[in-house]
């Protein structure tokens, strides 16, 4: 078992920022879950499948081939594909935040990703981020840590992201989808959002990326210490 680094949240919490940083600094592996969920919703998008239809998302993870693979000189660290093209920006829609919660409620669909996710854990130690890592998907990681944050300190974050993008939501919409999307990952019947066991809580409302880090790293080398 490597030493992996499990980090879960909710919407915003600040997990791909972090988990970045912090596998940059501990020369782990780096992988986002999300981005892998988000592939999925562009491509139901763009193919105008039934996205309420577990049959009909997991034919288009299948026929599509949606796949990561890992890019550790890359800026984002890894690489998303599907139907063998690279995916980017598009996977940072807002169309795409709408409808990923309801894509990624689908158990056959989570199987499927899930198994990718082990694959790559598989080949050294790495920091995830997602819903479900200390969870389901690494449930034997070493280090498990909830991120989260304020609400508002999450609406402030992505309307930022949003406006540096050149396209500021509207403030009462965005808050209502973040709440929505959180409300849908963590009353799902498999994988919901929870604590994991064992995992430690870090509220990031008033903290900087940096200063997360750091209370990771330092979680890291003290269990580091007793393995
Ligand atoms: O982290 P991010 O906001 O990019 O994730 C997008 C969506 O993908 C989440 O709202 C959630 O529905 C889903 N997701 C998940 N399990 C993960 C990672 C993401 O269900 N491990």
């Amino acid at each position: 078992m490597h030493a992996h680094v499990a980090i879960d949240g909710p919407v915003a919490g600040g997990k791909t920022t972090v988990a970045r940083l912090l596998a940059r600094e501990l020369g782990y592996l780096y992988l986002d879950t999300g981005a892998m969920y988000r592939a999925v919703a562009v491509m139901g998008l763009r193919y105008g499948v039934e996205l309420d239809s577990e049959r009909a998302v997991l034919e288009v993870v299948r026929e599509h081939a949606v796949h990561v693979e890992l890019d550790t000189h890359g800026d984002r660290g890894y690489r998303v594909f599907a139907g063998g093209l690279e995916l980017g920006e598009e996977l940072f829609a807002r169309e795409v935040a709408a409808v990923v919660s309801v894509v990624a409620a689908h158990p056959a669909v989570r199987d499927e990703l899930t198994q990718r996710q082990r694959e790559i854990a598989a080949l050294g130690p790495v920091v995830m981020a997602g819903r479900d890592i200390g969870t389901i998907v690494l449930p034997d990681a070493p280090v498990k840590i909830f991120l989260t944050a304020s609400v508002e300190a999450r609406v402030q974050r992505r309307f930022e992201e949003y406006s540096r993008q050149g396209n500021p939501p509207d403030l009462a919409h965005l808050r209502a989808q973040i709440e929505e999307r959180d409300r849908i990952d963590r009353s799902r019947a498999v994988a919901p959002l929870r604590v994991a066991e064992g995992a430690v809580v870090i509220d990031s409302s008033d903290l900087t990326p940096e200063a997360v880090v750091q209370m990771i790293h330092a979680r890291v080398r003290a269990v580091a210490a007793v393995r």
